[in-house]
């Protein structure tokens, strides 16, 4: 290896972005390389300027340091923008000048995990990206000059850009749940600018998440939310993720609008406004949600999960809303196309605060299936893409319809079936939904079946 060359741990260069565990896979020297990996490919595409952000885990502040020192010697302008959620650092990219930004987060991960989420230009920097990142880093083949810092408090800006969007209506109770996340003091900014009345939750950041885990996707930790929404008798809740890119909303009796719901539901507001647009929901979603954009008059569109993907699909169409069911929901409508939580928050207040029903009569009005909640179960990071194509591969020769632009997705006479290897955690991730129970108890036995040639322990549902 040449001088200056470094080898990452091969589990933390992901598809979408960098994580590993501090202090096993991940360390100050990976956070050096990165920046100076990063930093030679933003200067191979003519780039001069970049802005760096980082979350609230322990760790971050250490890695921002190390990538810092790492771009710096690259020779460009570095514009640190400190603490704060994902989507702020995406802000910075587009209203700074930068040519490229990175973010140093752990999102919904426990707080031994950290890494890095990378924007060039104004798009999303992975896959083979990410390859030619660690290629560079190998052969330590580096840009070099003299780079200069500069720093940008950008919270109160980043807010008021977010609160000019809101369109008020009736007064509206609010709960907010940061979980001690990076969103928690734009969070805190937001509710003091909106009217209504507003309850905040776990908006000081700490990095060992006390309240609970960091992730709305999971309802367990939704728990204290509900409580507080009944208690407040709130006309909804909402959560972010650990770095504030995924929103969680639950309605005045407590129930969960999973990622398609709440999509179908802004897909009305940005609908009314952009009639037969295109509106983007990715392959774990409902049926409802497809039928819905169609009723509404836009042109719905099945795609990739991963915020990534999804980004680049939306830059290709021109699709003005995409989301996912893990709660990225991206607008480019009024808005930059990236996701952005805390904006999908105030796109979803406004919508509450405009109409005469209910946050929980809103959902209800959305078509109804019968399905399972995202199943996940454990597969190595080695077997995982193997064992979908093995079932992917059985149920073609058994002439089953499948799409497979994301996995397997079996349409039946009874509703449909998903399975895909998660891009971000070593486990399979499978989802069911039927018009009625006995079909749904009839897909899972065919979930079931296709996983068991394969030596898949199904879990339990
Ligand atoms: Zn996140």
């Amino acid at each position: 290896m040449s001088a200056g060359a470094h080898r990452f741990d091969p589990t933390t260069l992901r598809e979408y972005d960098v994580r590993g565990v501090i202090g096993d896979t991940l360390s100050a020297a990976d956070g050096a390389a990165i920046g100076r990996a990063f930093g030679t490919l933003v200067r191979e595409a003519g780039g001069r300027a970049v802005a760096v952000g980082y979350d609230g885990r322990l760790s971050s502040p250490m890695l921002e340091e190390a990538v810092v020192r790492g771009l710096t010697a690259c020779g460009l302008t570095w514009k640190r923008i400190g603490l704060g959620p994902t989507p702020m650092l995406y802000y910075a990219v587009y209203e700074l000048g930068c040519d490229g930004g990175v973010q140093i987060t752990g999102s919904h991960n426990p707080p031994e995990y950290n890494g890095f989420k990378m924007m060039i230009g104004h798009g999303p920097f992975y896959g083979e990206q990410i390859k030619r990142l660690g290629d560079i880093a190998a052969r330590g083949a580096y840009a070099t000059g003299t780079g200069t810092t500069e720093r940008h408090d950008l919270i109160e800006r980043y807010v008021a850009r977010l609160a000019a969007d809101y369109r008020g209506g009736r007064a509206l109770t609010v709960v907010w749940d940061a979980g001690n996340g990076a969103a928690g003091p734009a969070m805190a900014l937001l509710a003091g600018r909106l009217p209504g009345r507003h309850v905040l939750l776990n908006e000081v950041v700490d990095g060992t998440f006390p309240a609970h885990h960091p992730d709305p996707t999971v309802e367990a930790n939704l728990v204290q939310l509900k409580d507080a929404v009944a208690r407040e008798k709130a006309d909804l809740g909402i959560a972010f993720d650990g770095d504030g890119d995924r929103i969680g909303v639950i309605d005045q009796g407590g129930r969960v609008l999973w990622g398609d719901q709440l999509l179908a539901l802004l897909a009305r507001d940005v609908l009314s406004d952009k009639p037969g647009a295109i509106v983007i929901g990715d392959v774990k979603a409902s049926k409802g949600l497809f039928d819905e954009i169609a009723r509404l008059g836009g042109k719905p569109l099945m795609w990739q999960s991963g915020h990534s993907l999804i980004k680049a699909k939306m830059k290709e169409t021109g699709a003005p809303l995409a989301g996912e069911m893990s709660g990225h929901i991206f607008f480019a409508d009024r808005f930059y196309g990236f996701d952005d939580a805390l904006y999908a928050a105030v796109r979803m207040l406004s919508l509450a605060a405009n109409s005469r029903d209910s946050v929980g009569a809103l959902r209800d009005q959305l078509p109804v299936f019968v399905n399972t909640p995202e199943l996940r179960f454990p597969c190595s990071e080695a077997r995982k893409f193997a064992v979908v194509d093995e079932v992917k591969a059985r149920l073609k020769s058994a002439g089953a319809d499948v799409t497979d632009v994301d996995g397997v997705r079996v349409k039946t006479a009874d509703g449909w079936w998903l399975l895909r290897a998660s891009n971000t955690q070593d486990v399979l991730v499978a989802r069911c939904e039927a018009k009625d129970q006995a079909g749904l108890e009839r897909l899972k036995q065919l979930l079931i079946g296709a996983l068991t040639p394969s030596g898949i322990e199904p879990p339990k549902f």
